[in-house]
């Protein structure tokens, strides 16, 4: 397979924007060529366009070649431009998984792009004779999610292997939760498999939800397709400048903790009458199903614990998402479910 064939013919000619900075790369000087302002207030020069430092730092912690790494807005931005760069409009389409994470549908109703989807089954696993028998020569991409959002189920990693290895385009596995997941990341295939593109995101373990940091890994070539199509300046210089801080921290401490706060409240949860059935995780959430799902969330709004409702989705009927808290935010909710009386 020749990735160069899946890509936009557009794409493929395009003439990236070609800032000040890709002209002229030294560092110490007199700039006169941005039209900044020229006096300093720490935010007057434009942020540099290939986050150099940052993909330096990242490359270390997750072991990648730089060239293998891009960054952007968030995951979202990752996955857009996953779109933009191989699904030409109303012709190719994308396969994914249901349930699953709901980014993936919605960049595909933006891009004009038939999204298929293929159910899992009732315990959550992945049939990849399903999953492959969905595509056909005009699938571009085939997403999934693992630890998958919102069933907390890993999918074995020789299993997603074997998809990367048979489907003739892009696979995109979306590591989101891979810190907390007993299973390892595909990281370490991206050698092998130049049609793979692992997503993972500063949102969730790194706990920099805020700072809007998304990562796909992947192929140079894929790599370079993507900074070519993202708008220059993607990750402002206040962004850059946290998050190369914020890297330098160590989360282990905190990943544990939530681990094991994970493991207690399923148990905890597993115990209790009113929870029917607690959903093994490997992510940072756990999802029950209950009698009631609508009568228990809007009970525990009360209470002042929100959760999410997932019981009107596929294969979800009377599930609730619950993501894992300090040690006193899950106690309130067992103290709040342990109150409710279920008519
Ligand atoms: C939360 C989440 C993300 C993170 O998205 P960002 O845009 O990076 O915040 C990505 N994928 C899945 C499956 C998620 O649940």
């Amino acid at each position: 397979m020749k990735i160069e064939n899946l890509v936009r013919k557009n794409i493929a000619a395009l003439t990236p924007y070609s800032t000040a900075r890709d002209e002229y790369q030294g560092e110490i000087g007199i700039y006169l060529d941005a039209n900044e302002n020229p006096y300093d207030n720490s935010y007057n020069r434009y942020p540099d366009p290939y986050q150099k430092r940052l993909k330096e730092t990242i490359g270390k912690i997750k072991g990648v070649e730089t060239e293998r790494i891009f960054i952007g807005n968030g995951s979202d931005e990752a996955i857009d431009l996953c779109y933009r760069v191989f699904c030409e409009p109303s012709v190719d389409n994308v396969v994914s998984i249901a349930p699953t994470y709901g980014m993936y549908r919605v960049a595909a109703e933006i891009n004009n792009v038939e999204f298929r989807e293929v159910l899992l089954e009732e315990d959550y696993s992945l049939d990849s004779k399903k999953l492959l028998a969905a595509t056909d020569s005009n699938t571009k991409l085939l997403f999934i999610c693992s630890p998958n959002n919102p069933t907390a189920n890993s999918f074995p990693l020789k299993q997603i292997e074997a998809i990367v290895a048979k489907f003739n385009g892009i696979v995109v596995v979306d590591e989101a939760y891979i810190e907390f997941s007993t299973q390892k990341s595909l990281l370490t295939l991206l050698g092998k498999y130049p049609n793979l593109v692992v997503l993972q995101t500063l949102s969730k373990a790194w706990g920099m939800a805020g700072l809007r940091l998304g990562l796909a890994f992947a192929d140079s070539y894929i790599i370079s397709l993507m900074t070519r199509v993202k708008y220059p300046y993607n990750i402002n210089v206040v962004t850059q400048k946290i998050v190369y801080d914020q890297l330098q921290k160590n989360i282990s401490t905190q990943l544990k903790e939530i681990i094991a706060q994970r493991d207690k409240l399923s148990d905890k949860l597993s115990k209790m009458a009113i929870i029917e059935h607690v959903y093994p995780s490997d992510a940072n959430f756990v999802l029950v199903r209950v009698n009631n799902a609508k009568k228990l969330y809007n009970y525990l709004i009360g209470g002042g614990v929100i959760v999410r409702d997932r019981s009107k989705i596929k294969l979800c009927q009377g599930a609730l998402r619950i993501t894992i808290g300090t040690p006193m935010e899950n106690q309130r909710l067992i103290t709040l479910l342990e109150k409710y009386k279920n008519e």
